[in-house]
């Protein structure tokens, strides 16, 4: 029979040997998340679909699982997990960065907690026809939630880029699976040695894929801005006005952190 495993080993395993899987899966599941987002604007902005019937991909196929307010809560539950989950590897700067998603989802969380609450007690707020929010009484939901998912998905793309690229210090202190590790006193030991291509290669695609991503929200909301002005709401247009600088902004802030002190030296 296999050794129980409790929670406090589990957090170590995945904060030691499993961090670099681990958070490979969690970027996959966020990646996703925004293939769905990005899809329901194309359909509202660029298709002029009825926000109602745009439900991205998922909508699609299935209508009703769009609709109900478990998936939402259940993806933001699932956010914040992994947010803390994996936040014990994350050191110096990378730990600061990764602690402001955290924070920010929490309130995201609590936000879709308040939708659901109100989907299954049927009593919305402020007598709402459909379950509403706190931000939500003062802006439209698509574009909160696009607002929601950039201000949460950017400090996360630092932290991850940072602990990948880590400074000196952090390398040295550095007890977790991913690939930056393989240095000095544990390469010497032998540790993590076995399927190192394995796992730079999965870093490479993954840092690919979310920079990738940064830059294609960082435009794709700034157009969909652009043809806002002319006809919607002021707050949508606030919302993706500052969702496309944020993303933007992170962006170039990223790759001034990289160049900074010795992180682009090796
Ligand atoms: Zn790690």
């Amino acid at each position: 029979m296999a050794p129980r495993l409790y929670p406090h080993e589990l957090l170590m395993r995945l904060n030691s040997k499993g961090h670099c899987v681990a958070l490979t899966a969690f970027i996959a599941i966020v990646l996703a998340h925004w293939v769905e987002h990005i899809t329901q604007a194309i359909q509202i902005y660029a298709l002029g679909w009825p926000v109602h019937h745009a439900g991205g991909a998922l909508g699609l196929a299935f209508p009703w699982l769009v609709h109900t307010e478990w998936l939402h809560y259940g993806y933001a539950l699932v956010m914040l997990i992994g947010l803390v989950a994996l936040r014990p590897a994350f050191l110096g700067s990378a730990g600061l960065w990764w602690l402001a998603a955290l924070v920010i989802q929490v309130w995201h969380h609590c936000e879709h907690l308040l939708l659901l609450t109100q989907a299954l007690s049927g009593h919305n707020l402020a007598g709402r026809a459909v379950p509403t929010s706190i931000a939500q009484l003062l802006f439209p939901r698509v574009e909160l939630h696009l607002f929601y998912n950039t201000i949460v998905f950017v400090p996360m793309v630092i932290a991850i880029a940072l602990h990948w690229r880590p400074a000196d210090a952090e390398r040295k202190a550095a007890r977790c699976s991913c690939p930056y590790a393989l240095t000095g006193q544990r390469q010497e030991e032998g540790r993590y040695k076995a399927g190192t291509a394995a796992r730079r290669a999965m870093m490479w695609t993954c840092n690919a894929m979310m920079l990738g991503a940064l830059l294609f929200i960082g435009l794709f909301i700034g157009v969909a801005f652009m043809q806002l002005v002319s006809n919607a709401s002021e707050q949508a247009v606030l919302l993706l006005a500052l969702s496309s600088a944020v993303t933007l902004g992170g962006f170039l802030l990223l790759m001034r952190e990289l160049r900074n002190g010795s992180r682009l030296n090796r």
